[in-house]
């Protein structure tokens, strides 16, 4: 599928003009940063996995009702997606205390919390992100008390979907980040989810060892990275077993629902 000119580069992904319009197409690049781009490496294979991660969570999320912009994959790095205009928030759940909530509220880490709970952040690098109150975003204009209360309703349900669909894999979900977009059809403008879900944006720990399968292996410098974002794929049934992920030579080879292989 032929793209067009670039449009955006993020830290992890590029977007391009999709074939048509309304379209883009995402591109999962290796790059890797925390805190707030002074830690950078490329992990040979990540964007592979997260490319693929997260199409199959956005698929089940799509089958239960949640319109999200994933149109499809078209090949290991690329998907087609909606185009939308992305709404300047962060939209974290947390069910178990880790990260910025530890220092914040004072709680340990690992403790679960008396019930999940939706943080909304404002996206800008230059001041790092600060977490907002929902009068700052009305105040401010970044989504109305309707889009609001939407993404709060749409998070929880994504928690319980991926709470759910990581606990069978035997993974605990400790929260993760969500962003959603305004897609314009006609007069009509709806909120529908964006970005990706994969490992880069969840903590995802062994449900009995509480071993770390997330970017916080890179953010702690754990190693392999890669190999666990690998074994999350695995334990989804995205990879086989025995299968070395690479793609042209360096990346997971892709498995079908049957077992068979893709493209
Ligand atoms: N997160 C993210 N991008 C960000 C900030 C956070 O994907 O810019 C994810 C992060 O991976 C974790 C969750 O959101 O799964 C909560 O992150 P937290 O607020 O604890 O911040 P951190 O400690 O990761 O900086």
């Amino acid at each position: 599928m032929a793209r067009g000119k670039q449009i955006y580069e993020g830290k992890a992904k590029i977007l391009y003009e999709g074939p048509e319009p309304g379209t883009l197409i995402q591109f999962f690049k290796d790059d890797a940063t925390a805190f707030n781009n002074q830690k950078h490496s490329v992990l040979e294979g990540k964007g592979v996995l997260n490319n693929r991660i997260s199409e199959f969570v956005m698929l089940g999320l799509e089958r239960i009702g949640i319109p999200t912009h994933f149109i499809k994959r078209i090949n290991m790095r690329e998907q087609l997606i909606r185009h939308v205009e992305i709404i300047p928030l962060e939209v974290v759940v947390r069910n178990v205390a880790a990260g910025s909530i530890c220092k914040r509220l004072g709680i340990k880490e690992g403790e679960a919390l008396p019930r999940s709970v939706v943080e909304f952040y404002y996206k800008d690098d230059k001041l790092g992100d600060p977490m907002v109150g929902e009068d700052h975003i009305t105040a401010w204009g970044w989504a109305s008390p309707q889009e609001i209360d939407d993404m709060m309703a749409y998070a929880l349900r994504v928690n319980d979907y991926l709470s759910g669909l990581f606990a069978t894999a035997h993974i605990r979900l400790i929260d993760f980040k969500l962003e959603f977009g305004r897609q314009y059809e006609g007069d009509l403008v709806r909120l529908i989810l964006a970005d990706e879900i994969s490992p880069d944006g969840c903590r995802l720990w062994d449900l009995e060892s509480g071993e770390i399968m997330d970017k916080d292996r890179f953010r702690r410098d754990l190693g392999d990275v890669v190999e666990g974002y690998r074994e999350v794929a695995r334990r989804l049934g995205i990879l086989r077993n025995d299968e070395e992920p690479k793609d042209n030579g360096k990346g997971p080879k892709l498995v079908s629902s049957n077992g068979e292989s893709t493209s």
